[in-house]
Order: C-alpha cells, then structure tokens, then sequence
C-alpha cells in the first residue's frame, strides 16, 4: 500500500518538500479491527495545522507519521462483528491507500448515499456550518448574513441554511467565477470578490453595498483582509462564529498598525459575541445534523460541489493548491 508521510515541518508556507510518498506492507486487521481499500480521501484546511508542532486543539502530525484525513471506502477484510467485507465505510484512515481502525473508529454507510458526501456536504465540514450557524449564529428571518470561502463545505452550508431561514446572505469569494457559483448554484443573494480589492477598506465598501442594513452574523472562515473589512459593519448585538482563520494559517500578512484597541472597542460598543469552536468538540449533535440537513440533501434544497483530484501521489499539491483557494467546491482525492 502506499501512504504520504510528513517528511519536515515548515517554517511558514508548506511545500512540497514537506511531505513524502511511501511504500509499506498492507496491514492485516486484529480482533476487533477492519481493513479498509480507500476509494475518496478528503483534504480539509485543518491538515495545514496538524504539520505545525504548536500548542492546538489537537496533537500534531508527527515526522515520519502518515497525514491525518478523513476517508471513505470499501471494507476488504474485517475481524469485527459489524462489518464485512463490500460494506462502505467512514474512518479517519490517512492519506493513503488502505487503513486499518478499530470498528468503532469507524461508521458505515448507506451505500445509496453517495460515498463523498460523508466527506463534505453531510460529513464533518457541513456539520461544522450546521453547528456554527444554529448553535453560534442563532439567524433570525430578516437578518444579514457574511461568510466568506462561500463556495467551499463550510462557507456553502452556512449560506444555503441561512438562505433556508429566511436572511440575506452575502458570500465573499475568490474570483469571478466563484462568486457566480455563489449566487447561481448556492442561492446566496451577492458575493463579493475579495481578490478584486486591495485594501481592506475598499472591499468594506463592496460588502456595506450588499448589506444595506449591516451585519448581524458574520461566519468567520478566513481571517486577514475579510474581517478586517467586515467588523465595522457589524450591527449591535452581532454574532460571530469564529470557525476558521485560513488567511493565516501560514503565518500571518499583520499589519503595520496595532488595530487590536480598535478592534477590541468595537466589540463593545457592539456588544458583539465571538465564540470560536472546534466541531470534534460537537460530535454528539451530529445525528441532528442529519436529521435536518440529510433531506434538504435528498431533495436538493441544499446543494454541493465537489472538486476531486485523482491519485493519491497528487495529494500534496492537491492541498496546497486549496490552502490557496485553488479548489472549486469540497476538495477530494479520488484514490486509483
Ligand atoms: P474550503 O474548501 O472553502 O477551502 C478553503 C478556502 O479558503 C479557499 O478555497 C479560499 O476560498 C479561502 N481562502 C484561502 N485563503 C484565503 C484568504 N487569504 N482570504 C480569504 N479567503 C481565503 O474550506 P472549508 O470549507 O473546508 O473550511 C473553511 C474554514 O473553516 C477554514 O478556515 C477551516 O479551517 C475552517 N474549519 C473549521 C472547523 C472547526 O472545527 N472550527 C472545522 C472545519 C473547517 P476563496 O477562493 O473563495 O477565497
């Protein structure tokens, strides 16, 4: 089987020294244990930190050590009461060909379901739009929605659920075409191009323009340029979801100015509440989830968009295309 390693950790941007192709021998389950063949491997911003040895939420990779993701596939071999080998199942088996995990490391699949799915739309990315949009943003009919990386699991959940309930959402995105996606495919009612502005300042003025009467929940996905642009045009008694920071997970652009006093008095003056979460944190509402977000699916009221790349030797520049917003849609890797 083949499996890609972390070769080194990067001091700043990851490259595609930072990670190793390997040959090792196929596992073989022990009690209680199944063999997996992977067909579909997710690759999630996330993975970006897990390189970093920082103190986190979670343990980093460790050099030499298979990449951590999320993956589908079939099971070939098992030595638990549970799976049997054609079943399709779920597990955060790695980058690599086969894994190996415990049974209950792993959760099987409707096989009428497309397998992906379990990857992005009704996978953890969409739980974690689900989580962060109900539990943090609390969205009332009526209301201004913001959330930028809009086309991607995370920021398309959140706008189509948003949608759903009846709020204005405004997407962010990178480039014509994704912000096309944004209103055409996902029903968001405007997307704003962040490339098309330098400053900060100027991309405010884009969104204030799609959001007349301000901004009562900002989702934010990306950090950087975008929240600096967003933050002022939140209305009293914001809610911001604070999921991701992409724009500095390989270290941050900061700027010339200490702005953390302005920022800071800005969410008092606006009695604004930030709540950052981690979704593994969250794991016992996932079949709520499901619940309400597997028949929006069914029926196509929620939409996706996948962007699989193939091979699983293509990985490595697979993510790091993503990291630079290089993916369309839920990125996969289709493993030959
Ligand atoms: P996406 O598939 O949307 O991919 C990331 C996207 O981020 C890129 O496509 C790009 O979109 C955007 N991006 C990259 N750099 C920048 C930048 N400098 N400024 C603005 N946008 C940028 O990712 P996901 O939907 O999987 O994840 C979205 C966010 O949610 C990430 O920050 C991720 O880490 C976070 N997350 C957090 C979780 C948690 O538990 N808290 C769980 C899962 C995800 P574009 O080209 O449109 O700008």
């Amino acid at each position: 089987m083949k499996q890609v390693v972390l070769a080194s950790r990067p001091a700043g941007a990851a490259g595609l020294e930072h990670f190793r192709l390997e040959e090792v021998a196929i596992p073989t389950p022990a009690d209680g244990e199944v063999l997996v063949r992977i067909t579909h491997m997710s690759l999630d911003p996330y993975m970006r930190g897990r390189m970093d040895d920082a103190k986190s939420y979670a343990t980093p990779v460790a050099v030499g050590a298979t990449m951590e993701a999320g993956a589908v596939g079939e099971v070939i071999a098992s030595n638990a009461p549970g799976f049997a080998p054609g079943d399709t199942a779920f597990g955060m088996l790695g980058w690599a060909t086969h894994g190996c995990l415990p049974a209950t490391h792993l959760r099987k699949l409707d096989p009428s379901i497309p397998a992906t799915t379990a990857l992005g739309v009704m996978g953890m990315p969409g739980f974690t739009g689900w989580y962060g949009l109900t539990e943090i943003g609390k969205p009332k009919a009526g209301e201004t929605l913001v959330v930028a990386a809009a086309t991607g699991p995370v920021g398309s959940m959140v706008g189509q659920l948003a949608k759903l309930r009846g709020l204005r959402v405004v997407g962010i995105a990178g480039g014509a075409d994704k912000c096309k996606q944004a209103v055409e495919t996902f029903g968001f009612d405007a997307c704003v191009d962040h490339r098309a502005y330098d400053t900060a300042r100027d991309l405010r003025k884009a969104i204030a323009a799609e959001a007349p009467d301000g901004v009562d929940i900002y989702f934010e996905n990306v950090g950087g340029k975008v929240l600096e642009a967003t933050l002022p045009l939140m209305n009293t008694f914001g809610r911001i979801p604070l999921c991701g920071m992409i724009a500095w997970y390989e270290g941050a652009e900061t700027s010339a100015t200490d702005q953390l006093p302005r920022v800071w008095r800005n969410v008092l003056v606006n009695r604004l509440c930030i709540n950052g979460f981690i979704i593994s944190d969250h794991f016992d509402r996932f079949p709520d989830f499901l619940k309400e977000v597997a028949p929006h699916v069914a029926d196509g009221s929620i939409t996706y968009l996948e962007d699989v790349a193939e091979g699983l030797e293509n990985a490595p520049e697979t993510f790091l295309r993503m990291l630079k917003g290089g993916n369309k849609g839920k990125q996969i890797v289709k493993i030959s």
